[in-house]
């Protein structure tokens, strides 16, 4: 493993910042999130250039190239205010799983559309009984001949008025209880008996979150996507790349709230001609967080490695831990961020403070930094489970 990036990454990471900067969130993403509107745009230039399928295989019009290369697009997006939610659910859970898992014919319905941006698939796991414990998921698929019937409920369904499909993670009617035995279902959002309802959510963010019913909602043999009974590795398949992506996206928003304070920090003058960054009250807490941020990228790019070398069990324990510094470092500096302006953080030109309650989504999502936190006890350390 090599601390330094290829030329071609390095070439990646700039033509991304290029785009980044058109749609930077002063001028674009943020009005665009106060008016709760997706960035189409954005996503529009960024699947034409390749960006949003370069992890998915070449044969299908991707980029033939991994997460890091995935979480690197995200990283640098949000390292301007302009991350895209759904990079996490379309092109980094649903592509990878399809990849991995799918039929020929899922490959190629699906994958150079979720390459090309022209089509969305979001991924819908959680549910209001189960929360963060997803072996208590109830929506059940039960065999109708060749068909499935679904019946559920899940919550906080990002980007739902956006996607073509759902991947909705069930459970085959007939699998015991206890341990969850996950069966993957591609669910167009047209189909009779699914219903979503958009929820109101207190953040200023481009994507809507919704629930969803899924009433005798008929679907094909076709749409199960690998095994009924695929164990657990083949969710994981998708979950490590959403916990890579999450910190990617937190690390650059953490990335956005250090350039943002140390501009105003440079020329703020209060105190006889010194800018204020010359106060150490102000410097060093921005240092703190600069290699925080820097750590937390450092374990995204491990995670990233090992899930790339196709050592998901590795990726896992990085992963989780990838998430959860990039979100605590992002939060601490946007935070910082908003403390270094004085007043003016607060106002709706500096944005700051907003865009710190649209960071703490990194502390619940996708999985919460308490789970995080027993999964390390329990898994890294070796700790009993207390749940
Ligand atoms: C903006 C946003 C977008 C989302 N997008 C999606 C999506 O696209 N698809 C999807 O499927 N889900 C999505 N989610 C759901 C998200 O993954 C869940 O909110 C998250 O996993 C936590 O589940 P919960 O909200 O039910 O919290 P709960 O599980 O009810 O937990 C509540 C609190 O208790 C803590 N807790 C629970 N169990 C334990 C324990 N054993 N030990 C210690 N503490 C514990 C949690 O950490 C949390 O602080 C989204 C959520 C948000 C906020």
């Amino acid at each position: 493993m090599s601390f330094i990036e290829s030329d071609e990454r390095k070439q990646l990471r700039a033509a991304v910042a290029q785009l980044a900067a058109k749609y930077n969130f002063r001028d674009y993403a943020g009005p665009k999130a106060r008016r709760n509107e997706p960035l189409d745009e954005l996503w529009a230039d960024a699947g034409k250039l390749g960006f949003l399928g370069v992890n998915l295989p070449e044969e299908y019009g991707g980029g033939g190239a991994g997460i890091y290369e995935l979480a690197l697009v995200m990283e640098e997006l949000a390292a301007q205010g302009c991350g895209l939610l759904l990079m996490v659910v379309s092109p980094a859970i649903c592509g990878t799983i399809i990849t991995k898992y799918g039929t020929d014919e899922q490959k190629q319905n699906w994958l150079p559309r979720l390459a090309d941006g022209s089509a969305k698939m979001v991924f819908g796991i959680t549910e209001p009984d189960a929360g963060s414990n997803s072996h208590k998921i109830t929506t059940t698929a039960r065999r109708d001949g060749e068909d499935w019937i679904l019946n559920g409920r899940k919550v906080f369904i990002s980007g739902v008025d956006q996607a073509e499909a759902v991947l909705i993670v069930a459970r085959t009617e007939n699998a015991k209880t206890g341990n969850l035995q996950p069966a993957l279902f591609i669910v167009p959002v047209d189909t009779p008996g699914f219903v979503k309802t958009k929820q109101e959510m207190d953040i200023i963010e481009p994507d809507n979150q919704f629930t969803l019913f899924l009433d005798d909602v008929r679907l094909p043999a076709n749409a199960l996507v690998g095994k009924e009974d695929a164990a657990i590795a083949q969710l994981f398949a998708g979950l490590n790349p959403e916990r890579i992506m999450g910190a990617a996206m937190a690390a650059g928003m953490g990335r956005y709230a250090i350039d943002r304070a140390v501009e105003y920090a440079k020329e703020r003058t209060v105190w006889k001609g010194v800018p204020i960054g010359a106060h150490q009250g102000i410097s060093h807490p921005l240092a703190q967080v600069k290699i925080e941020v820097e750590l937390a990228k450092l374990m995204m790019q491990k995670a990233a490695v090992l899930y790339d070398s196709g050592d998901d069990f590795g990726a896992a324990e990085a992963a989780n831990m990838a998430k959860y510094a990039a979100a605590e470092a992002s939060i601490k500096a946007l935070d910082q961020a908003l403390q270094t302006h004085g007043g003016s953080g607060l106002t709706r030109d500096v944005s700051l403070a907003g865009m710190l309650a649209a960071a703490r989504i990194g502390r619940v999502a996708p999985v919460s930094r308490e789970m995080v936190l027993n999964f390390v006890a329990q898994h890294s350390l070796g700790l009993p489970r207390s749940y």
